[in-house]
């Protein structure tokens, strides 16, 4: 197959799309399945912000826009750094790209040279380790614990951190873990960085506002100032604002970082859309209220998952305070045979198998480098989540 790239046989297809995709297929099939595969809220955007997308493109909205985002959206994106996280930046400091997955993908292809790593901690989101394998770096996982609260600890970041280490991706509320780092927390890793002078962060902020139980979000840059010049700050409109499908995603950082994610995008998709940056614009600076209202019925369906969960033979399933995943551990269904003979040797094995025999579609912890586990969304209806949780229960009663 000489056809083809190395670099693509290097790389995994996103496991959340492919199972999501899988599931979509078996449903058109006619098959009875509950999703719980997506990382996305089931909740619509809000009227506001696609009333915004309709005015722009009825004003004739419609052409190129600069490179990476409007000057109204860069100056939304400056406000919201400055009212909620304290951050001052300005307008040249942010680039804004086709969902945060673009932004993040432009800042490692415009930085990484082969040889170098990228420390994250393990479990983490599926594509950050294929992005910086597809830019010629090398991912270096950072392990976290069920004990810990899948919270890196300093002295795991310290271990992973090498001469070579270029970047180091935090994501808090995180996905697949729903871990919530508090501003001590956040303290805690920011001092072995500063010992590092030669490491950049890039803080992957996506889930800012589903943070639940009376937690604080906190950045990094806000925690530790002193980092402000070798720290990327990412953000996006996808999770909290309900907008996945229209693809926005921001970043602020230092301007020569920035200027370089502006020449790779110039040379690959340029501007985000037109329509969806005008969308954005009232999205940040237009009523934030519904983000209440949403994470009300998150904590809802979150309690009701992790309860039941917990009652499932052989899992153990931690109770998050952000983001709307829980990742419930299978370590006690390893080495088991479901009902229909399949031996549970992986969580694959587990999360195929349970697709199979209930029709429940969830993600192995493996896709995210933290086994054995598998992370369920609960951005579904409450009956929905009963009867997957039901289902699930059914499943690990069954295994032998
Ligand atoms: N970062 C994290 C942790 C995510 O979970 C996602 C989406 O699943 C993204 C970034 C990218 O989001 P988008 O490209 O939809 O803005």
């Amino acid at each position: 197959m000489g056809f083809f790239a190395d670099s693509l046989n290097r790389i995994q297809p996103s496991a959340t799309i492919a199972v999501s995709t899988k599931a979509r297929q078996l449903k058109a099939a006619g098959r009875d399945i509950i999703s719980l595969s997506a990382g996305e809220p089931d909740f619509d955007t809000p009227q506001n912000i696609k009333d915004a997308a309709k005015k722009a493109l009825d004003a004739g909205k419609t052409k190129y826009t600069d490179v990476d985002g409007i000057p109204e959206l860069k100056a939304a994106i400056v406000a919201k750094f400055k009212r909620e996280n304290g951050l001052d930046y300005k307008a040249s400091q942010v680039s804004v790209g086709t969902g945060g997955k673009q932004v993040l993908y432009n800042a490692l292809l415009a930085t990484l040279n082969p040889g170098d790593e990228v420390v994250m901690p393990a479990p983490c989101w599926v594509s950050y380790a294929d992005i910086v394998i597809l830019g010629g770096g090398t991912p270096v996982f950072a392990e976290t614990t069920l004990e810990n609260g899948y919270k890196l600890q300093p002295d795991a970041l310290e271990k992973a951190i090498t001469p070579k280490t270029k970047w180091f991706i935090f994501n808090s509320p995180s996905n697949p873990t729903g871990a919530v780092y508090s501003a001590d927390d956040i303290k805690k890793l920011t001092d072995v960085l500063l010992r590092h002078p030669h490491v950049w962060v890039l803080t992957d902020d996506m889930y800012e506002h589903l943070i639940y139980d009376g937690l604080k979000f906190a950045s990094v840059a806000e925690v530790e100032p002193k980092l402000y010049d070798r720290t990327l700050t990412m953000n996006g409109l996808s999770k909290a604002y309900c907008m996945t499908g229209w693809r926005l995603g921001y970043a602020a950082g230092p301007e020569p970082l920035i200027k370089a994610m502006c020449k790779l995008q110039s040379q690959s998709t340029s501007n985000p859309s037109s329509i969806v940056q005008w969308a954005g614009v009232e999205a940040l600076n237009g009523p934030q209220d519904f983000i209440a209202k949403n994470n009300a019925k998150f904590i809802e369906r979150r309690d009701l998952v992790v309860s039941m969960l917990n009652q499932a033979s052989g899992l153990v399933c931690p109770k998050p305070q952000g983001a709307f995943y829980v990742y419930p551990s299978i370590k006690g269904a390893i080495g088991k045979v479901s009902k229909s003979g399949v031996t549970i040797a992986t969580d694959e094995d587990f999360v195929t198998a349970l697709l199979e025999e209930e029709g429940v579609a969830v993600v192995h912890g493996a896709a995210f480098a933290g086994s054995p586990s598998f992370r369920v969304s609960y951005a579904a209806s409450t009956e929905s989540l009963k009867d997957a949780c039901t289902r699930i229960q059914r499943f690990c009663g069954n295994l032998k």
